[in-house]
């Protein structure tokens, strides 16, 4: 789709830090989804007059273990900025934020992360990260800004912790784009920091600009695929214009993930539009060596150093290690817990890589949500039971389906009769059936090995997967051999 046109992307990321119990400057609670709209509010994060902010020192460590975990260098003050901009979102008419530039600073500058895929490995330039405080819910009561006749707005969410994680603009695609957030979150929650997995906890700002035109910014896109998918439609529309001898204008954009379209919003503000000011209310607090000490030995295990230890401790191969870990932290929770339990670790592996995430994904559950029906105790039994030859791995793949999607133990399918059939005399009867109605393969088989296979898919078929293929083999190469000579 871009071939050959040069593009540079960077991101804005905001991320809740799910783990406080309060918002970042008031005692409200930080739970506050699936509440009556307006019933989690005080007059702090109302921005009424007279009210005054105290910081949230647990929000603090929380951005430390962040700045640590991406190499940032850490500031030596927490200083907070007033961010001014009018939208209904925001009650007092300025975000409490932090801002790169004199008389503020953000909470870390620098930094990066190293993210690779089979084809790719390159190092993203962190630019910096600040601490803020998230804005009111905007709902659109047709689900588009353009045709609801009004607007929503819930103030539950106003005041909530968040970190901004601004990088350099070093991603070239909108690939690497997805490559990066999912690592980026994958750090985050193995810090315990996040739980991606809420509605609304990584939200995406993504900066776009192809060659020769200008930059252009697309707004709160809710996933790391809506971020691709997003990305997407932005090059093919920047270089149509630019194909057709137009100019890509400097904007804010909006996505519009029911159509898949990105929307013009408004002309982009400028820097000095938002009159940042060090917010009066809230001095700067000193940030101590002694406090980044403690944070840093409070570290957990990250990403890299799990998935390398997945390939030395349980011999996974580096695939399915960086699937499982990355993919998220309770996968690999759920990996480990299974291992312990009964070993394994390469067939636990694959089981939850190759049938459970697709289950998951088919069936839109969070992980978390399937791996409460494909719990330790039940994968383990499949386990035994392939080893023991009573399931035949097709009939595994079938079995984390139906665990999946029905949450049925795996004993149960068993005393439905659902096992891998291994009777001899049963299986040859269907070899003959599959022998007498197919006998061009048969000659085909004779002669290439590689074509038994056909018949013994045929085979599969007849018995809907659960002849045991290694007997099937079997009893189709001896029935090769019978017949040529
Ligand atoms: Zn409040």
């Amino acid at each position: 789709m871009s071939e050959g046109i040069k593009i540079k992307i960077g991101l804005e990321i905001h991320v809740q830090i799910t783990s406080l119990r309060t918002k970042l400057f008031c005692p409200c609670s930080s739970d506050y989804r699936g509440k009556p709209p307006n019933s989690n509010v005080c007059p702090v994060c109302l921005g009424l007059p007279g009210a005054l902010p105290v910081v949230n020192k647990e929000a603090v460590r929380e951005a430390l273990k962040v700045a640590l975990a991406l190499n940032s260098r850490i500031s030596n003050m927490l200083v907070f900025t007033r961010k001014h901009y009018f939208y209904p979102d925001l009650p007092k008419n300025y975000q409490i934020s932090q801002y790169d530039g004199v008389g503020s600073l953000p909470i870390a500058k620098g930094g990066y992360i190293k993210i690779e895929d089979d084809s790719l490995s390159k190092v993203v330039r962190i630019r910096r990260i600040n601490i803020e405080e998230d804005p009111g819910r905007i709902t659109y009561p047709t689900g588009s800004m353009v045709t609801s006749p009004y607007t929503l707005i819930d103030y539950n969410r106003s005041g909530i912790a968040l970190l901004e994680i601004v990088t350099e603009p070093d991603l070239e695609s909108p690939r690497e784009a997805r490559i990066f957030i999912d690592k980026l979150t994958s750090i985050l929650e193995h810090l315990g920091v996040t739980n991606p997995e809420l509605e609304g906890a990584v939200r995406v700002d993504a900066n776009i600009s192809i060659e020769g035109g200008e930059r252009v910014e697309i707004k709160n896109i809710g996933s790391p695929k809506e971020v691709e998918k997003a990305l997407q439609y932005e090059i093919a529309r920047q270089t149509a214009i630019v194909k057709s001898g137009g100019k890509v204008a400097r904007e804010t954009r909006h996505w519009d993930k029911n159509r898949g379209v990105t929307i013009s919003s408004r002309a982009k503000e400028l820097e000095e539009d938002y009159r940042y000011f060090p917010d009066p209310d809230l001095p700067p607090i000193p940030i101590t060596n002694e406090l980044i000490d403690e944070v840093r030995r409070s570290l957990p295990e990250l990403p890299n150093e799990r998935i390398k230890r997945f390939m030395s401790e349980y011999k996974l191969s580096r695939y399915l290690a960086h699937v499982i870990v990355i993919r998220s932290k309770v996968l690999a929770d759920a990996f480990e817990s299974a291992v312990r339990k009964c070993g394994n670790a390469d067939t636990i592996a694959s089981i939850l890589v190759n049938e459970l995430l697709r289950w998951v994904d088919e069936c839109h559950f969070t992980i978390e949500e399937g791996l409460a029906r494909l719990t330790a105790e039940r994968l383990c039994k499949l386990v035994q039971y392939l080893k023991e030859r009573k399931l035949s791995s097709k009939l595994v793949k079938e079995y984390v389906r139906r665990v999946v999607i029905e949450d049925i133990d795996p004993d149960e399918l068993i005393t439905k009769g659902y096992v891998s059939i291994m009777d001899f005399g049963y299986l040859s009867n269907i070899v003959d059936e599959v022998f007498r109605e197919n006998p061009k393969a048969v000659e085909d088989a004779k002669k290439n090995p590689k074509a038994i296979n056909y018949l013994v898919g045929q085979v599969m078929k007849k018995t809907k997967g659960k002849a045991d293929p290694q007997i099937t083999y079997e009893l189709i190469v001896r029935r090769l051999r019978e017949n040529a000579s």
